[in-house]
């Protein structure tokens, strides 16, 4: 196992990123057996008693051993979910949005228990972890506060004025099979899944392997704030095994995760005839305009592109900048890259953790050896560094980057900027533009009605100005989610909640027909609509 506070004293060496404290608790510690076994009864696994390990990226040390899902267990998750979704749809909105203001209120008092979870299964630093339960948080408190006001019946106009009374109602879709990456645990487990809970439905959860812990602990906590135990199920297994599984039993697919596969989800939940949001990949744009605030753009960069060390779907992988500042803000970007200190420890104090696998690790280095070997220079960055654990990588910023280079097109999903320069507005919107992805951007200007205007021009489904994602994806009442490639449907706002739903329109119509009657003919009829019609329409009323 590696001593995560040896990092503290080793010597910063020249032009390398320093090693930030590691303070004195061990993942080992942190994350105790019994936790591990008390959280993994949680996984609805009843089939054959196979297992699979998980290591902690940090150290490389086994984490956990947790009990696999077989198709058989997804269809039982299904039935135990079905049967508890017909009670607690019956229940007031009001109390439902209740277990979602007290586990607002949990999640903030228990938060060092899933940030320990979190760091550990996936390396990142304990800041970026942190912002998984505010995004966990904001999303509990919004939906907890305004789930009446979306649910809520809505008087419509009628067919005929007076004679039709209509609403539009919503109902729960009932049970949503929800897909979630490793890169975001907590966030996409739970945060996901809350808008369902309140709206009345079931979710049976499959987590990525990697970081079930995070999402089994959620659930345990979730349970605690007063949700049914049998209303979410998680289950655990291999994407391509189980995946179909949980797709073929849903009513509506939640997905989060790479394009490649959620085309794959896509097509089995349109063969069912079931609805899907997508929430995909992205290779997202940040532009700093010739009036920038220059010291604010690049500790915004910074953010942008190295937060979750890049594990991020909104962070920045493309970096366009006005040529008449360019060497100025590259110069305050880069000393910043080198100064962020990198560390593993279990506490506050690292600017930048670990990658998740390696898997990650080999794109990452393969990405920039290649960009490397065809000619891009390295302003920071470029190294893995065995010597902080097995799969750190520094935050690196590449310039001369061409379209051969995979790092030009292709999502790198880790801590690698390519840089830039542009002339124009029109130049940079159009370069910005020219991917297939479309989930996030940032705009940096002094002028705010000027970093609008541009954001109006750019086909990302979030853009955020003088802030890397944050701003956008913090705004919760807000619809958050990506264009083309990155995705179908949105999370957060009414989006985020509708589509756990079913529009139902219920009219009822009193007095008089819409047809015949009276002893009128057809031809009567006829004659009295069109007069309505257009009645109707000269007073406005239709
Ligand atoms: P992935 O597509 O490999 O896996 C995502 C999930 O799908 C995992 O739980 C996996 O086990 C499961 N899966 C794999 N094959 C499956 C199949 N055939 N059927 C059903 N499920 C299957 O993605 P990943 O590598 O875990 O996550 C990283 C990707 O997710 C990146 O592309 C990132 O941009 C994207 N992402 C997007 C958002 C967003 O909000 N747009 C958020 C986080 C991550």
């Amino acid at each position: 196992m590696t001593d995560l506070t040896a990092d503290a004293q080793a010597p910063a060496q020249p032009g390398r990123n320093p090693a930030a404290p590691g303070g004195a608790r061990t993942v080992a510690s942190a994350v105790p057996q019994a936790l591990v076994a008390r959280l993994a009864a949680g996984v609805t696994a009843a089939g054959e008693p196979r297992t699979v390990d998980t290591v902690a990226p940090l150290t490389g040390e086994r984490l956990a051993t947790l009990p696999q899902s077989t198709p058989a267990d997804v269809e039982l998750a299904y039935e135990l979910a079905r049967r508890a979704q017909r009670n607690w749809a019956a229940l007031p909105v009001r109390r439902r949005a209740a277990v979602l203001l007290r586990f607002h209120d949990l999640l903030l008092k228990r938060q060092d228990e899933v940030l320990d979870l979190i760091q550990a299964e996936t390396g990142k630093a304990r800041l970026h972890a942190f912002e998984e339960v505010l995004g966990a948080a904001l999303a509990a408190r919004h939906y907890g506060r305004a789930a009446q006001k979306y649910l809520r019946d809505r008087r419509r106009g009628g067919a005929v004025p007076v004679l039709t009374h209509t609403v539009e109602a919503r109902r729960p879709k009932g049970v949503v099979g929800q897909i979630s990456p490793w890169n975001y645990p907590l966030e996409l487990s739970v945060g996901d899944a809350l808008p369902a809970f309140v709206a009345g439905n079931a979710v049976v959860n499959k987590p990525d392997t990697q970081t079930a812990l995070t999402a089994l602990w959620a659930r345990e906590l979730l349970i605690e704030a007063g949700l049914p135990a049998d209303l979410w199920q998680i289950v655990i297994g291999d994407g391509p095994v189980i995946g179909p599984a949980v797709v073929e039993h849903a009513d509506y697919v939640s997905f989060t995760g790479s394009t490649r596969t959620g085309r794959e989800v896509a097509q089995r939940a349109a063969a069912r005839l079931v609805g899907a949001s997508l929430e995909l990949g992205g290779k997202n744009a940040l532009l700093v305009l010739a009036d920038a605030d220059l010291d604010k753009a690049a500790e915004g960069a910074v953010r942008a592109c190295f937060s979750s060390a890049g594990q991020l779907c909104i962070s920045v992988e493309r970096l366009f900048v006005h040529r008449s500042v360019a060497d100025e803000f590259l110069a305050r970007f880069a000393e910043r890259t080198r100064a962020l200190r990198l560390g593993g420890g279990l506490a506050y104090g690292a600017d930048m953790g670990s990658l998740v696998s390696e898997r990650q690790l080999e794109v990452v280095s393969g990405h920039v050896e290649e960009a490397v070997k065809a000619g891009a220079t390295v302003l920071a960055g470029g190294r893995a560094r065995p010597d902080l654990g097995p799969l750190f990588f520094e935050p690196t910023i590449l310039d001369g980057v061409t379209p051969g280079m995979a790092v030009c097109a292709e999502e790198t999903f880790g801590p690698v900027v390519s840089v830039y320069r542009f002339d124009t507005e029109d130049e940079a919107v159009a370069a910005a533009n020219s991917t297939s992805y479309g989930l996030n951007s940032s705009v940096w200007t002094k002028d705010g009605r000027r970093g609008r205007a541009v954001a109006a021009r750019l086909r990302t489904g979030t853009v955020n100005v003088n802030e890397a994602y944050a701003a956008a994806y913090g705004s919760v009442a807000s619809p958050m989610g990506g264009m083309g490639d990155s995705g179908l449907g949105r999370r957060h706002g009414s989006e985020g909640i509708l589509r756990y739903t079913e529009a139902q329109t219920i009219a009822s119509q009193r007095l008089l027909p819409i047809g015949p009657s009276l002893g009128m003919d057809d031809a009567r009829f006829a004659a009295l609509f069109t007069t309505g019609l257009r009645a109707m329409k000269a007073f406005r009323l239709k």
